[in-house]
């Protein structure tokens, strides 16, 4: 298999929600919040990690075009050469097909925009705390409400993807990327999202440095 060449994208992610990407429990400290979102270990920026971005759109996608491929709510993982999901994306395991090459997708994790990293560094970036309450099913009565913290909306990203591109792969494999950005516009990043977090806007997409605006009728391509 020949590497024809590596495709660059970049570009900005907005938040118009406050957006809650989780961070693993074992990194709470006592008396803090009991539902943080991920950061940085060495400067306590907020980030939207890869994987989060990645896992959502392969998500979005299998959903939306090879409903087949998903069992369980597990990922596809057939491996077979062909397999657009598992070609751009990774296929884990022995199923995986000797030619299919590397995975096509890398995405890094987003880190603010150096006017939002500023604002954050001076300390006028504040995450913000929302209280959720739930209400218990037995008694009917509201429970102590769980502090959720989430990096609040307006905030600016910059993410970047690199994408492989092997001889003989289909065009439409670039497709399938502006497709899952659309589509997470459509849905959403992160935790909490069915109470509205996490809701984001791509912009200023370029592919090599030229603008790659995402087509309105992208769905029909
Ligand atoms: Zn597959």
């Amino acid at each position: 298999m020949r590497l024809e060449k590596i495709r660059t994208i970049k570009g900005t992610i907005r938040l118009l929600t406050g957006l809650h990407i989780g961070a693993s429990k074992d990194t709470i400290e006592i008396g803090g919040l009991d539902q943080p979102i991920v950061k940085h270990p060495v400067t306590g920026e907020p980030y939207i990690p890869g994987s989060s971005i990645k896992g959502k759109m392969r998500s979005l996608i299998e959903l939306a075009y090879f409903p087949e491929k998903v069992s369980n709510g597990k990922p596809c993982s057939c491996g077979q050469i062909g397999c657009p999901v598992c070609t751009i994306f990774g296929a884990a395991g022995d199923n995986r097909a000797e030619n299919l090459g590397p995975t096509r997708l890398v995405v890094r994790d987003a880190y603010m925009t150096e006017t939002w990293k500023e604002k954050f560094d001076s300390g006028d970036l504040p995450m913000e705390e929302k209280y959720e309450n739930t209400i218990n099913r037995i008694t009917g009565t509201a429970e102590h409400p769980r502090p959720l913290e989430r990096v609040p909306a307006g905030v600016e990203f910059e993410f970047s993807f690199s994408f492989k591109v092997f001889e003989g792969d289909k065009e439409d494999f670039l497709t399938y990327l502006q497709k899952g950005m659309r589509l997470i516009e459509l849905d959403a990043l992160g935790g909490q999202s069915s109470r509205g977090s996490g809701q984001v806007k791509f912009e200023d997409v370029t592919l090599d440095g030229e603008p790659w605006d995402i087509p309105d009728n992208i769905f029909n391509q």
